[in-house]
């Protein structure tokens, strides 16, 4: 017999149908691990633009087609389709919502060609969250609880609660969210509110602080029965730092013995150098020259020259303000008098792309710059750099130093957030990493200076250091069980 739970997971990422960042790979993995653990978690999720239905085996649902549900008083259609992500003896089903209206297009938060965010958003989240209460009664399963991502589905608590209450077959679910980025709030105008269908007094519990605006994410903060977030450090500091809080504060001191703080994880069948499929050399810790094979591949794929002496660093990012980009402008120039290389991948704001593109031909022999999201060369940058920058402003979790402890990859980071919690600095026994305090340029660059004078002069401790890096576990097994022990205090189960 089943021991766990029944958890509807809702997001509108996962990894491989939509992603932009770490949510998609969370809301592809911690199912798993938690179906692995006895529960039966499925995802639902919005189904962005035209996928290619066959490859990732999606299907119908003949019970779930052509449903409707009324938002801004109207019916809007909409399917749902079924498929399965499946990982080393675990699966977890996965419902993607189809409508023509809202979730047509390709974009997930903003329209690829403009870079603009969709000037609906607010509509297409709230028909999302709606649509998901609508299908629990035709679903013919239901939920112990249902976890909520982030804003995009933080109306789902206030709307059972209150629109929902007297619908018996819901309105005993649970609600838990999760913020995996609370700068991302969901502010709108009242008039969005006043397309929810939510009771007027919502807004005024919300308003404090808001400014006449509606704010989805607080309202999933005052209405979910339990908060997380991605990492116990990222929790403390944004119940403290009002930089970080961004008028949140109130509400989470008031849910404070409500909010907990939950490291996630990492998929090792994805990240993983002795088993990745991506890079083309496969390594384990025991193989590292085979590391230093896919350092040449990276290099000459870029008509770089290839030497063992010299070191490179690599970057993976959203090029948004919170990942430390104008640091890294700032520290270009002095970065660039040494001798190493610097391969640096990303998209988003266009200022940064447009400077790292000036940088790219100004230090032509030194810089590599590729603009766009591409799964498969992040793959062969974790494999195939000497370290990994992440000079992040704040960093809830963040993935790509897992990922680089995994390949090996030497991690420069913010003492920060969860960078804080999962590296450990280089001078401590066992040190995975290089860690600088203040978001300041000169710091970050000293300690990227630090960790070249060490791969130059002391290969013994770089090796060992690789070695401690990449014997780190950060599976979903131990997170997965402090989620269950989560839905067990919501659920009295
Ligand atoms: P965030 O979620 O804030 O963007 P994380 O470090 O938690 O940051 O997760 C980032 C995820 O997105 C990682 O899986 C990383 O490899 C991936 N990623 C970020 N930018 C790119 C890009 N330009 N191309 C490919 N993958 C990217």
């Amino acid at each position: 017999m089943k021991k766990g739970y029944n958890v509807l997971f809702v997001t509108s990422e996962v990894f491989p149908y939509s992603k932009t960042g770490g949510l998609a790979d969370v809301s592809n993995s911690l199912p798993r691990a938690l179906n692995a653990l006895d529960n039966e978690v499925r995802i639902i999720t919005p189904k962005y633009g035209p996928l290619d239905e066959r490859k990732l085996q999606i299907h119908e649902i003949k019970r779930l087609k052509d449903l409707r549900v009324t938002v801004l008083g109207k019916p809007t259609k909409f399917s749902i389709k079924s498929s399965f992500i499946h990982g080393k003896n675990t699966k977890a089903q996965i419902y993607l919502l189809e409508n023509n209206e809202y979730f047509k297009n390709k974009g997930i938060y903003y329209n690829p060609r403009t870079k603009k965010d969709f000037s609906n958003n607010d509509e297409r989240f709230l028909f999302f969250s709606k649509a998901v209460l609508e299908i629990l009664e035709i679903l013919q399963w239901k939920p112990d609880v249902i976890h909520c991502n982030d804003w995009q589905t933080a109306l789902i608590p206030a709307l059972l609660k209150t629109v929902y209450k007297d619908n018996a077959h819901i309105n005993d679910i649970k609600t838990v969210i999760t913020i995996h980025n609370l700068a991302a709030q969901g502010i709108f105008p009242k008039s969005t509110f006043k397309k929810t269908g939510l009771p007027e007094q919502v807004f005024e519990e919300q308003s404090e602080g808001q400014n006449n605006k509606f704010n989805f994410l607080k309202t999933g903060l005052l209405y979910s029965d339990k908060i997380t977030t991605v990492s116990p450090r990222y929790a403390q500091e944004i119940i403290c730092d009002k930089e970080l809080n961004k008028g949140l504060e109130d509400v989470l001191k008031k849910r404070k013995k409500d909010f907990v703080g939950i490291i996630s994880g990492i998929d090792y069948l994805t990240w993983n150098p002795s088993v990745d499929k991506i890079i083309p050399y496969r390594y384990t810790y025991q193989e590292i020259p085979l590391k230093y094979e896919n350092k040449r591949e990276l290099l000459n794929r870029f008509k770089f020259e290839y030497n063992e002496d010299v070191p490179l660093l690599g970057m993976i990012t959203r090029l948004v303000e919170q990942k430390g980009i104008n640091l890294l402008e700032k520290i270009l120039p002095g970065l660039m008098k040494e001798n190493l290389n610097l391969i640096i991948l990303g998209i988003g704001e266009e200022k940064y792309q447009k400077s790292l593109l000036a940088a790219r031909k100004k230090y032509a022999d030194k810089l590599i710059v590729h603009i766009g999201f591409d799964e498969e060369l992040a793959h062969h940058i974790e494999a195939g750099a000497d370290m990994l920058l992440m000079p992040s402003k704040y960093e809830p979790c963040g993935y790509n130093q897992l990922y680089s402890l995994s390949y090996g990859t030497i991690p420069i980071v913010r003492n920060i957030g969860g960078l804080s919690d999962t590296i450990i600095n280089y001078n401590k026994p066992d040190g995975t990493g290089f860690k600088f305090d203040k978001y300041d340029a000169k710091e970050f660059l000293k300690i990227i200076k630090t960790a070249l004078n060490i791969y130059r002069t002391d290969k013994q401790k770089w090796h060992n250091m690789i070695r401690t890096c990449m014997a780190q576990d950060f599976s979903w097994k131990a997170s997965a069980k402090k989620y269950m022990e989560l839905y067990s205090s919501v659920s009295g189960k």
